[in-house]
């Protein structure tokens, strides 16, 4: 893995299961990299503590890192019953985020959307990040995702951000905290007679590896677009599935 430019890097959510593959991957190529969240559980990288939905501790954490590209992971975790607490950290936050970034010069943001933002409760299959969230959320949790990442978008290219945002499947792998911890306790329950459906519905995973690896390369190739490489790209999607 080869940094394009060299970056320093502020991962927000860093203390959380992905962010902190991101740290790790970022400190493997040796890069400068520091962890905002709100809790600290690794110890060998500079930490901010702060909540995003406070601009003020976001832009100190970026004025004293010295931060050129955020990452931008953290969220409450999905099936909480707290729609208020996903608009305040996934919208409010967010919004927070951008506008420390741009107040303090930052050049990347790379937003860890989720795939859950355009499911429509139906099969979705062969689709690609051209597809638009459906007008009604499945939940709460999707719905402030899929604001936060339309605001995310939004910003790019503005007062000198350049922004992207990645639609993660189900993340598994070392460090897991939800999804196999969820698991055990369906069978230690007992719970694991039940079936719901006939058996044949697919949901795709993600290693996190891979994950952290996809917001790597996000950062490394954001950059502004020249007009013959916007009209390039859009040639290449006509080809592409008919939205
Ligand atoms: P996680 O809960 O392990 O990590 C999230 C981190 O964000 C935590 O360390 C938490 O303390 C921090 N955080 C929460 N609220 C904060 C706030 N107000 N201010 C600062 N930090 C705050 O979650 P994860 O599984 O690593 O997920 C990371 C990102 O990936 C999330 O944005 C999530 O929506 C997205 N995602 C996760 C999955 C998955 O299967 N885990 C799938 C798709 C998308």
């Amino acid at each position: 893995m080869v940094a394009s430019s060299r970056d320093v890097y502020l991962v927000i959510g860093g203390s959380g299961f992905l962010g902190r593959h991101i740290v790790e991957a970022l400190l493997a190529r040796k890069d400068t990299v520091s962890v905002f969240d709100i809790v600290q559980r690794h110890h060998d990288v500079p930490f901010y503590s702060g909540d995003i939905s406070e601009e003020g501790q976001v832009s100190d954490a970026l004025r004293k890192s010295g931060a050129t590209c955020i990452i931008h992971t953290a969220s409450p975790p999905h099936g909480m019953d707290d729609p208020a607490l996903y608009w305040k950290v996934n919208v409010d936050g967010t919004k927070a985020v951008i506008a420390a970034a741009v107040a303090n010069g930052v050049s990347k943001l790379v937003y860890t959307s989720s795939a859950g933002v355009v499911f429509n409760g139906h099969s979705l299959i062969n689709i690609d990040e051209r597809l638009p969230p459906p007008p009604k959320a499945m939940d709460a949790y999707n719905e402030s995702k899929a604001k936060a990442e339309e605001m995310v978008l939004e910003a790019n290219s503005k007062g000198g951000l350049y922004t992207v945002a990645l639609r993660p499947s189900g993340l598994f792998g070392p460090g897991d905290r939800q999804v196999f911890a969820g698991l055990f306790e369906v069978y230690q329950n007992n719970q694991t007679h039940f079936q719901i459906g006939d058996n044949t519905n697919l949901f795709d995973w993600t290693y996190v590896e891979n994950a952290a690896y996809a917001h790597l390369l996000a950062a490394d190739r954001l950059r502004p677009l020249s007009t013959e490489e916007v009209a390039e790209l859009k040639e290449q999607l006509r080809y592409a599935l008919p939205y």
